[in-house]
């Protein structure tokens, strides 16, 4: 027995599954998921010794690769001076600095521990500022794992194909309107139909968790103008894209561009640097509704964490233009090696991009996927044997088809060679 199946069956007497999020129990691929007890650059060790060069980044956080020595350097010295004080310290504007000068219409930021409470936040600061009900949310987007939003979502309710999650009740799922991805139609109708009693339109700024999914042209902008022209409020959800499919995120390729702020915009994983920290932020007007200027009531013994805001602050402070150049270089020369291992072996395939995020989806070729309905609808199945002969070669991807992939500054041409030369045995696995 592997070190890692018996860490496995213990954590199976103390956990649901084994593990504190779904995801990480490989329950879409099978087998035993390698427990990890390192992390360096590019790579992973599991409790067996193996070296992984790991494409899950901790699902995002690890930006700059993994235990990068500045992040390293500043979490020491904040763990120094001391852990949680319980009151305010100097980093949490300073990050909130770093983020505002990156984001257009962020007036103001509110700290929080981890993505669910940034959406959540903004979901009931929307409906307090507007005095309405009624969310919109798209099929396939993830936005953690509040009980409004679960329906129809992404990441791991899509990897365990749930509609929802039990628990919900009807009350607040009958508050959520939930329409395909990139349906302007869909969209209109739902605002002829509640126009005045719709609070906010909430969608990732580039859809990760049913796989990627790039917005059709000038889509967010659409979301944008209709919500105003009805009174009600965008809310871009960055937490996956924020500070990775580009410096500012995917608004950084579409709304920088193209003229327009978001409302409210959630942010995660990268500001933390790997530590748990979120932030939601927005125009004054809409965000100083928050308590203690406003009557929406938001509050957290562990926000705005010094340690956790030392990591972000480094993190952002190393994520340079350079970075961002070189994550797309990088995710372009991956994304080039996937097609041509794929091709050689005849495998109907698409890569589906956000800036510097990808995935694939198999049998999609013809048509693309531009909304759940396609993502559901491709060859998933290729997914399990591609994934693990890729782990056998030592590369961690994500268990889950409908998952992105990540790269970091640290995912050199030596990691790179590491992938490309596990792909051809995968490609093959997965065509046959
Ligand atoms: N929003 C998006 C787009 C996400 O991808 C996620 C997590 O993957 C969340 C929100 C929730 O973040 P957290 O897992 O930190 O609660």
């Amino acid at each position: 027995m592997s070190n890692s199946e018996k860490l496995f069956a213990e954590a199976r007497e103390v956990m649901p599954g084994g593990v504190n999020s779904p995801v990480r129990a490989f329950g879409s691929v099978g087998g035993i998921p390698p427990f990890m007890v390192g992390a360096k650059g590019a790579y992973l060790t599991d409790a067996d010794g193996k070296e992984y060069v790991d494409l899950v980044c901790s699902w995002g956080p690890a930006l700059l690769g993994h235990s990068h020595p500045a992040i390293q350097a500043a979490v020491h010295a904040a763990v120094d001076r001391g852990l949680s004080f319980g009151a305010s310290t100097p980093d949490e504007a300073k990050l909130g600095q770093l983020i505002k000068n990156r984001m257009g219409g962020v007036e103001r930021l509110r700290m929080v521990s981890t993505g669910t409470e940034a959406t959540m936040t903004a979901v009931r600061l929307a409906r307090g500022f507007t005095g309405r009900e009624l969310i919109i949310k798209f099929s396939g987007c993830y936005h953690g794992h509040l009980d409004g939003l679960l329906a129809d979502a992404g990441s791991g309710v899509a990897t365990l194909a749930l509609p929802g999650s039990a628990g919900v009740t009807a009350a607040t799922a009958a508050e959520t309107l939930v329409l395909p991805y990139n349906d302007r139609a869909a969209v209109q109708a739902a605002f002829a139909e509640h126009g005045s009693n719709i609070a906010a339109v909430i969608t990732e700024s580039a859809p990760c968790n049913m796989g990627v999914v790039t917005p059709e042209e000038g889509f967010n902008k659409f979301l944008k103008d209709t919500t105003a022209q009805h009174g009600a409020l965008l809310i871009l959800d960055e937490v996956l894209t924020g500070f990775r499919a580009s410096d500012a995120g995917y608004w950084g390729l579409t709304g920088r561009v193209e003229g327009w702020n978001a409302d409210l915009y959630t942010f995660g994983k990268v500001i933390g640097g790997g530590l748990p920290t979120a932030a939601l932020g927005g125009r004054a007007e809409v965000m100083d509704y928050l308590a203690p200027l406003g009557p929406v009531y938001q509050a957290g013994t562990l926000s705005g964490n010094p340690v956790a805001m030392a990591a972000g602050i480094a993190q952002l402070e190393n994520a340079t233009d350079e970075v961002y150049s070189f994550l797309a270089k990088q995710s372009a020369a991956l994304q080039d090696a996937i097609t041509s291992a794929f091709n050689a072996e005849g495998l109907d395939h698409s890569i589906q991009r956000a800036g510097t995020l990808f995935s694939v989806a198999f049998g999609t070729s013809a048509n693309g996927v531009h909304n759940y309905a396609d993502a559901q609808k491709q060859e998933a199945f290729r997914y399990a044997p591609f994934f693990h002969s890729m782990l056998d070669s030592g590369v961690y991807l994500p268990p889950s088809v409908f998952e992105a992939w990540f790269v970091s500054a640290a995912h050199d041409d030596a990691a790179l060679d590491r992938i490309i030369s596990a792909l051809p045995a995968a490609a093959k696995a997965a065509a046959a």
